[in-house]
């Protein structure tokens, strides 16, 4: 079963609103915490 994609992809915190995501697009899978500006996943593993 999939679960819909409303936590971060890397760190896994969860999304409550947009401003929560990186670029505040909810599209995207990552917080602003884990993407960089270009909204590209950050590499920190
Ligand atoms: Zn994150």
């Amino acid at each position: 079963m999939e679960t819909k994609c409303d936590s971060c992809g890397s760190c896994g915190m969860p999304f409550e609103k947009a401003e929560d995501h990186a670029l505040r697009d909810i599209n995207n899978s990552y917080c602003c915490h884990c993407a960089d500006i270009g909204g590209g996943k950050r590499t920190f593993y």
